[in-house]
């Protein structure tokens, strides 16, 4: 075993892994690219109020979860446990509102968060995400979740469900939260240690509370869409009916609150049943209030991600590793120049393919085609540098052809439709 391994948490992605990483981001790119989001990349560092102030002081992720330290200046800095946070800075710093009415931003990149490992739950994680800001209206959180439908099929999920809730607006939230503190001042003894601290803290939290005998307190909780004011309940009921028209897997969730501080109004989470109950493949929600918090101008805006490494348990078997191309192997040491050049013309012809002129038997590089599981081996020796046509194996089929080089591309090129086979 060796001396040096990885932090606990934070495994190395490794080849054929990353490959599937790869394809994942490319197609979400895909669909990014079709509802005009931008890419936008952030520092994985920042100073650690950005966070602070934006995710909530009574948050789980403030309060246990970030990596946070000061620089050799003495300034305190955190590995960035989500992607918001930042992008709202930039958003502001910049002045991003002058150029853009409604700014439609997408990141892919890893975050940071000290949980305890498990399953689908890293401490080096990647998420995928979307931010629309710029506006409140209901149809953006359509837009929205349309987008991470989208992204999610384009991806090759399938089977998830969309559940829905609201938080209302700031007066709705504080009145509900007064509510459910005095229904659950009423169960103490029922609730957890945790839950008991929450009360004075950040009540809503108890929702996420895992016990179960908060679970069965929180089950005849009032819910907060009893709660709602005239207009959050209005454009919460618009909203509904323009997702139950183009959405269809869409379900009303009362029970859905999210471990940050920063939501307002329409929230969301996307489980999948591979992943069980507990863990979403994606979530987000509005966040009308966070930009102008961190000192920003007064814009609505919206939000959500995809956790990568959940996302990977429900596709399970789904994508595969790119597969090796061509092998192409000198039959002797005199044809290492002409394994080069042959290489060279494959690879000009959009063929992916490595060299095997190491001057060892041909034995040994016909071992390694099998280890690396190719389909087609080209040979170069002597005889074919003669009469310019080459040996091309089909290592699957068990056959093999002379060819000159233009009869080997009609087998090889990836996309024509007379592809043959030798
Ligand atoms: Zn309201
Ligand atoms: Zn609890």
């Amino acid at each position: 075993m060796s001396k040096y391994r990885a932090l606990r948490g934070m495994p190395d992605i490794l080849p054929g892994e990353a490959d599937i990483f790869f394809q994942i981001e490319n197609k979400a790119r895909e669909v990014f690219n079709l509802f005009e989001f931008s890419e936008i990349r952030t520092p994985m560092l920042e100073e650690t109020e950005v966070f602070t102030r934006s995710i909530g002081e009574d948050t789980d992720i403030v309060e246990k979860e970030m990596y946070s330290f000061s620089d050799r200046g003495g300034k305190n800095i955190s590995l960035r446990p989500e992607g918001t946070a930042s992008i709202i800075r930039a958003y502001i710093q910049h002045g991003l509102k002058n150029a853009h009415d409604i700014l439609k931003l997408f990141y892919i990149g890893p975050m940071f968060r000290a949980e305890r490992p498990q399953k689908g739950r890293l401490r080096q994680f990647h998420q995928i995400g979307a931010e629309i800001i710029g506006a409140s209206d209901p149809v953006i959180d359509v837009e929205l979740i349309l987008n991470a439908k989208a992204v999610l099929e384009n991806i090759g999920v399938r089977d998830f469900e969309i559940g829905l809730n609201t938080l209302g607006c700031a007066k709705d939230r504080t009145e509900y939260k007064e509510k459910l503190k005095s229904f659950l001042s009423g169960k103490v003894s029922e609730l957890c240690e945790n839950c008991r601290r929450r009360l004075s803290t950040n009540v809503l939290r108890v929702f996420d509370c895992k016990s179960r005998g908060c679970k069965a307190v929180v089950e005849q909780a009032p819910v907060i869409l009893d709660e709602l004011c005239g207009k959050c309940r209005v454009s919460y009921e618009d909203l509904l009916g323009m997702l139950k028209k183009t959405v269809v897997n869409v379900k009303q969730r009362t029970d859905l609150v999210r471990g940050l501080d920063y939501y307002t109004g329409p929230i969301f989470e996307i489980t999948h049943p591979l992943l069980g109950a507990q863990d979403a493949i994606a979530a987000g929600g509005r966040y009308d209030v966070l930009t102008r918090q961190m000192g920003g101008p007064d814009v609505g805006a919206t939000g959500y991600s995809i956790g990568i490494e959940r996302l990977l348990l429900a596709i399970e078997g789904d994508l595969r590793p790119r597969e090796d191309g061509v092998l192409v192997i000198a039959v002797d040491a005199d044809s290492r120049d002409d394994v080069l050049a042959m290489a060279g013309r494959l690879r000009s012809s959009g063929i992916a393919c490595s060299m095997d002129s190491l001057g060892r038997s041909l034995k040994s590089s016909m071992r390694r085609a099998n280890k690396e599981k190719r389909r087609y081996v080209v040979l170069i020796g002597e005889d074919e540098k003669r009469s310019e046509t080459y040996l091309l194996k089909d290592m699957k089929k068990g056959l093999e052809k002379s060819l000159p080089f233009d009869e080997i591309l009609k087998v090889l090129q990836p996309k024509g439709k007379n592809v043959k086979d030798t």
